[in-house]
């Protein structure tokens, strides 16, 4: 994610904060020093670290059920909103998604019920009864910020977690893209609510609002192209038709190429064998700082996912948007078969889409 820094790795996740979050941290400890004083300032900057801890571990919950599937996680980001763990697939198994969604609210819980018991040992006289987040007591706040977390959290609101787990129960007697799209709907309907009761009372509902609405829509569009491209195969879209190049070419022998396709990046080949594609990107950057001397296997890139032609549409997807490859080779028994691009496979959605209607 754009505009977010590392800060180190938790059971192999990397963690990363998002610079918005940063500024707001800044703010509130600014203005809460200007309006209270130093000692309201630092302990409020205290407060809101310690809940972006609990977001933090919040965030984990998913994380690490979702690696007892066997799923990756890209990283985990902090963002003003909360948190959010990049999971590289969301299972299609509506158990296992219900399981890692509800992991997260479940440690709010355990979170302010650990509070809540040592609180009450340390400090018999500590009150929780209630509802408050400026209580004079870190514990008691932090108590009632996790209760909020967790209960908020579960409103049916897709994206949130509620909502995942809603649209897991439906997936469950209905189609994937189908339950998506119903789960959206109830969604947007809170949005609208949130939007609604955020203009009369509070502004950061608004936010929530706007981010859940958008959430939504843009999840039913990727549910939707992920089980339209669940249908077809990788072979049904690579291009078989292209030229190649061979690594030991000169640079300049590809403009002469370029100029008799429409092809924008080139398998380079070495004896028949496939060594990696010069990427009409790279082939530009050469060219603009004036390297045209290069041979085309200096700049060519060499790593990329390996694509079969038996593999659906989806998986490519999947595989080339983890790898940031926009073109990748199509093998089978170590033979090139041909190319597959990222344009192709969004656009063979796009038709399929407009076949089925
Ligand atoms: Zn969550």
């Amino acid at each position: 994610m754009r505009w977010s820094i590392p800060v180190g790795k938790l059971f192999g996740i990397p963690i990363r904060v998002h610079l918005t979050f940063l500024i707001l941290l800044a703010f509130i400890w600014y203005v809460e020093t200007s309006v209270s004083g130093p000692t309201a300032g630092l302990r409020s900057l205290v407060f809101w670290t310690l809940i972006f801890l609990c977001v933090l571990l919040h965030e984990l919950g998913h994380s690490l059920v979702a690696k007892s599937y066997g799923l990756t996680i890209a990283s985990i980001v902090l963002l003003p909103i909360g948190g959010v763990s990049q999971i590289t697939e969301i299972p299609r198994d509506p158990i296992k998604e219900v399981g890692m969604t509800i992991a997260g609210p479940i440690v709010n819980f355990v979170i302010a019920g650990v509070l809540l018991f040592l609180g009450k040992l340390a400090a018999p006289s500590l009150q929780f009864s209630e509802i408050s987040l400026q209580s004079g007591s870190i514990v008691v706040d932090l108590f009632w910020a996790n209760v909020m977390l967790g209960l908020f959290n579960i409103i049916p609101a897709y994206p949130m977690d509620g909502g995942r787990i809603l649209r897991g129960f439906i997936a469950m007697r209905k189609e994937y893209a189908e339950a998506t799209r119903l789960a959206a709907d109830v969604g947007k309907m809170f949005a609208i609510g949130f939007i609604i009761i955020g203009l009369f009372y509070n502004w950061w509902l608004i936010l929530i609002g706007i981010f859940i609405f958008s959430g939504a829509n843009s999840e039913v569009e990727a549910a939707l192209l992920s089980s339209t491209l669940e249908k077809i195969q990788v072979s049904d879209l690579m291009i078989t038709d292209f030229k190649t190049i061979s690594p030991d070419e000169p640079l300049t022998a590809i403009v002469d190429k370029s100029l008799h396709t429409f092809q924008n990046d080139f398998p380079v080949l070495d004896d028949g064998k496939f060594v990696g594609i010069l990427l009409r990107s790279s082939v530009i950057e050469s060219l603009h700082n004036h390297m045209h001397e290069k041979r085309v296997g200096e700049i060519a890139r060499k790593n990329f996912p390996v694509i079969s032609p038996d593999q659906t549409a989806a998986e490519a997807l999947s595989t080339m948007r983890a790898a940031n490859v926009t073109v990748a080779p199509v093998e089978q028994d170590g033979a090139l078969h041909g190319i597959i691009t990222i344009e192709k496979l969004l656009e063979a959605s796009d038709v399929f889409n407009e076949k089925t209607k």
